[in-house]
């Protein structure tokens, strides 16, 4: 059988690393032919060393980066055309995009119109791109295969129940760094403490995300657009042990739940192998010993969860101006100049303008983007003032 030809992007970040878990686990079934770091130069020596067959790109525009200690027979593509190159011109099925950020959604547009399959873990792409994403999926007939632990839950029980059957969706969260603290102490939590995640090995923004629901609040944008279900279908419940991942609510009423340990290895390794099943190299789940609890999200603790359901029955310009605005108060938390009880406040007065309820180009999308940006540091300075 031939192996999976696979192109990764921000192979050096945590949805990178476990990636290339699941590849190293499966040499027989996938090939890495294209490795992509935006500026960490000695992860990708590293990988180039191991992958000796697979293109490289670092995709920072800083032209004095230097390549200390790169080997020098490797090419190296660099910049954005650099990295445009790697997806468009090598041979591969599928293109694994696990760039943080905004920076993530071109790079799904080229993936698809390159005539590859997405895996796909960046949110903003979906958030801010959906439109144009779903187009470019249309028009080059590839699929768009969630990674996100809850989205690739979704996935799952969709595929097996049968999407005519799912008439809801329950997507979960751990609850996040203070799920059991009181709301009194949360004024003056340091970046430190909202960065700590009880359960799931992620980076630094979408921990803070998780204490504060912003995360859940992209992912029911995401689980919304990826799978055609109105917000009010999809639903949120805190669970605090993180294995139940996703249910969904079959026309008879009842429920189906996808469970797995939480180990981002495992959706990854589904989505890289999709439409095939492997078996997880990665460990089974007991049951035995277990107790699982869910609650209803507390508005009054995690009101960025409500203001996504607003943004997400706003349209387009209002998702992005939510991820924009969300990403600026969340750099003013972690610069010490709000506080974490702040940052709602921040994406609410930006969500008060008015933003285009379509946005049907690139440009749309990051001029909406920076007008959010600017009207975010401008609530974020006030903010401070009081
Ligand atoms: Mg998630």
């Amino acid at each position: 059988m031939n192996r999976k030809r696979i192109i990764l992007l921000g192979a050096s970040g945590s949805i990178g690393r476990q990636s290339l878990d699941a590849i190293r686990a499966f040499p027989e079934r996938f090939e890495l032919v294209g490795i992509q770091v935006h500026r960490d130069i000695g992860a990708l020596g590293a990988l180039a060393a191991e992958f000796p067959e697979a293109r490289l790109a670092l995709s920072a525009e800083e032209a004095a980066l230097a390549s200390e200690g790169f080997p020098s027979s490797r090419d190296l593509l660099r910049g954005r055309l650099g990295l445009a190159e790697l997806i468009g011109e090598t041979e591969a099925e599928l293109v694994v995009n696990g760039i943080a950020g905004a920076a993530g959604l071109e790079p799904s547009l080229l993936s698809l119109k390159a005539g590859k399959d997405l895996a796909l873990a960046n949110k903003e792409s979906v958030v801010m791109g959906w439109a144009l994403l779903e187009e470019a999926a249309t028009a080059s007939k590839r699929g768009i295969i969630p990674v996100d632990s809850e989205h690739a839950a979704v996935f799952q029980l969709i595929n097996r129940v049968g999407r005519e059957e799912v008439e809801e969706l329950t997507i979960t969260a751990s609850g996040g760094a203070f799920r059991d603290r009181p709301l009194s102490e949360l004024a003056v939590a340091s970046p430190a403490e909202a960065a700590t995640h009880p359960n799931w090995k992620m980076g630094r923004k979408i921990s803070i995300d998780s204490a504060s629901l912003a995360n859940k609040g992209l992912e029911v944008i995401e689980a919304s657009r990826l799978f055609g279900f109105p917000p009010e279908k999809v639903k949120v419940l805190i669970h605090p042990e993180s294995l139940v991942h996703a249910l969904v609510r079959a026309r008879d009423g009842s429920l189906y739940a996808n469970m797995s340990a939480p180990d981002m290895r495992l959706p990854i390794l589904n989505a890289l192998a999709y439409p095939e099943v492997l078996a997880s190299a990665f460990g089974r789940l007991e049951l035995g010993g277990h107790s699982l609890e869910f609650r209803e999200p507390d508005p009054k603790r995690y009101p960025l969860l409500g203001l996504a359901y607003n943004a997400l029955a706003d349209g387009y310009g209002a998702t992005v101006a939510y991820n924009a605005a969300d990403e600026v108060a969340v750099a003013a938390f972690e610069a010490g100049a709000i506080g974490f009880l702040d940052i709602p406040g921040v994406v609410e007065k930006t969500l008060d303008e008015s933003w285009p309820r379509s946005l049907p180009s690139l440009e749309a999308v990051f001029e909406t983007d920076s007008l959010a940006r600017k009207g975010a540091r401008a609530a974020a300075e006030e903010w401070r003032g009081y």
